[in-house]
């Protein structure tokens, strides 16, 4: 069957994460005909660890990655850059899922975490990675009960961590709005526009079998044995395509209302001056996740910007708008403004929005779904982990390496069905507004 794309990606305003980069130079376009061996569609935290993966599986390949807006454009250089290697469900209360199923999580996030950071070696990316952990941390009642039942859980499953009080908070951050929190050593968080375009970088130095093209997007796959993948200048004849473009699975055609389309906010502080840095103390770089997961993130990163993310909105659409990503600001300014009194006159000067794709039942989109045509997508807003995991295993499913772990990340089975519109829109509105409401002091 051929699959028409019906819509683009289209993301608006860069992110603060991409835009303190230096200006990348000018993308290359597919505008031709080509043949390969792998056709790799797009260049997030999944498509280019499968492009990585296939060339350790297949070094005498040609590979092609294809992405339709430049590398890092794309909520892989939009998100917050928190790789957790522990439970982080975002549709529970408390982060927590069965023991079982979260010791299987685990295994397979720290393998990923294992695989991002032999990138970064490889490429010389470690300027992009903090391997220090990250915080949870509650503001309110509310939020100590969550870490109270997550710390719990974390006993359970005879995982380490540490209990910071009040104090030992504010001796991190210089802001006093923290309650409690909890530090877990294996979560490492990325630069993650600088990451993923290092990869990009990496991979194509490493490889004349590897070539990258941005700015390309596909508008149909055309089927048969050899399969013709076309861009609106360009085609590539291969006889195997990997599709690593999350939600935008929907727009080809597969996994039709099975994937619910989830937007995010970030914005980034400008540069706090000197004076700015000793009056807020603290460490120079730091993260903190939520105790409520629809609260507020908040990093502080070493070129000292502070950022933080909150606010889910339900796009069945695929796409944010400029209105979104201004309502969404005024609610990370008072984010700020509530955690760091000490700096009222410091200002935003990024702001953005990005997609994320989850599922009912939290299963990823993942496997053949056409001969020779594979997937991996849907990861549950825990993409930087998790994409890269399904990077991983797609890669390997299709070239055919044994990899055990395919089947514990197929077990769930495929996302499940959503309630008909226009149930499913009010539903999720609905659960999102609740949810938000309940994060209190924690948004
Ligand atoms: C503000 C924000 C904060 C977040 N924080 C975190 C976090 O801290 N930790 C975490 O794990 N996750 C986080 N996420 C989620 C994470 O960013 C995503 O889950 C992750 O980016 C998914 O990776 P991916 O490679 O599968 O997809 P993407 O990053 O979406 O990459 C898919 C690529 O496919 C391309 N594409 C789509 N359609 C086409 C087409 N027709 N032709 C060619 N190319 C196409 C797109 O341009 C895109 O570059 C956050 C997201 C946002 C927006």
């Amino acid at each position: 069957m051929n699959l028409k794309v019906r819509k683009p990606p289209n993301d608006l305003a860069g992110s603060g994460w991409y835009e303190i980069l230096p200006e990348p130079p000018p993308p290359e376009i597919l505008d031709s005909t080509i043949n390969a061996d792998w056709v790799v569609i797009g260049g997030g935290f999944t498509g280019l660890t499968t492009a990585r993966r296939l060339l350790e599986n297949c070094p005498d390949d040609r590979i092609v990655v294809l992405d339709a807006q430049r590398i890092g454009w794309g909520a892989a250089g939009r998100n917050s850059g928190f790789m957790i290697d522990l439970p982080h469900d975002l549709q529970s209360k408390d982060y927590s899922g069965g023991t079982t199923r979260d010791r299987n999580q685990i295994k397979m996030n720290r393998f990923a975490i294992g695989y991002a950071k032999s990138m970064v070696n490889e490429y010389g990316l470690h300027s992009f990675m903090d391997t220090g952990g990250k915080i949870n941390a509650a503001t309110d009642v509310q939020g100590m009960n969550a870490l109270r039942a997550y710390s719990e859980h974390l006993r359970e499953l005879d995982e380490s961590f540490e209990e910071y009080d009040a104090q030992v908070l504010k001796e991190i951050t210089g802001i006093d709005y923290y309650a409690g929190g909890i530090h877990t050593p294996g979560c490492v968080q990325v630069q993650p526009a600088g990451y993923i375009r290092g990869i990009a970088q990496g991979l194509l130095q490493s490889s004349k079998n590897i070539k990258i093209y941005e700015n390309s997007p596909i508008t149909e796959i055309v089927s048969g044995e050899t399969k013709r993948i076309k861009t609106p200048k360009g085609e590539v004849l291969s006889n195997r395509v990997v599709l690593a473009v999350n939600g935008h699975l929907e727009s080809f055609g597969l996994f039709s209302k099975r994937l619910m389309h989830v937007f995010t906010y970030g914005s980034m502080t400008r540069q706090l001056s000197v004076d700015e840095l000793n009056r807020l103390g603290g460490r120079d770089q730091w993260g903190i996740t939520p105790a409520h997961p629809m609260g507020t993130t908040v990093r502080k990163v070493k070129e000292g910007r502070i950022v933080v993310r909150n606010v889910f909105t339900y796009n069945g659409n695929m796409e944010t708008t400029k209105d979104q990503v201004s309502q969404t600001g005024k609610r990370h300014d008072k984010a700020f403004r509530n955690r760091f009194p000490m700096l009222k006159d410091v200002s935003m000067e990024y702001r953005w929005g990005g997609h994320l794709c989850l599922s009912l039942n939290s299963a990823p989109a993942f496997g053949e779904v056409e001969k020779g045509v594979f997937a991996s997508g849907c990861q549950n807003g825990l993409g930087a982990v998790q994409g890269t995991l399904g990077g991983i295993l797609i890669a390997d499913l299709a070239s055919g390496r044994d990899n055990p772990m395919i089947k514990s990340l197929i077990e769930p089975g495929e996302p499940a069905k959503l309630y008909p519109e226009p149930f499913m829109t009010i539903g999720a509105k609905m659960n999102l507004w609740w949810n938000h409401l309940r994060a209190g002091k924690d948004l």
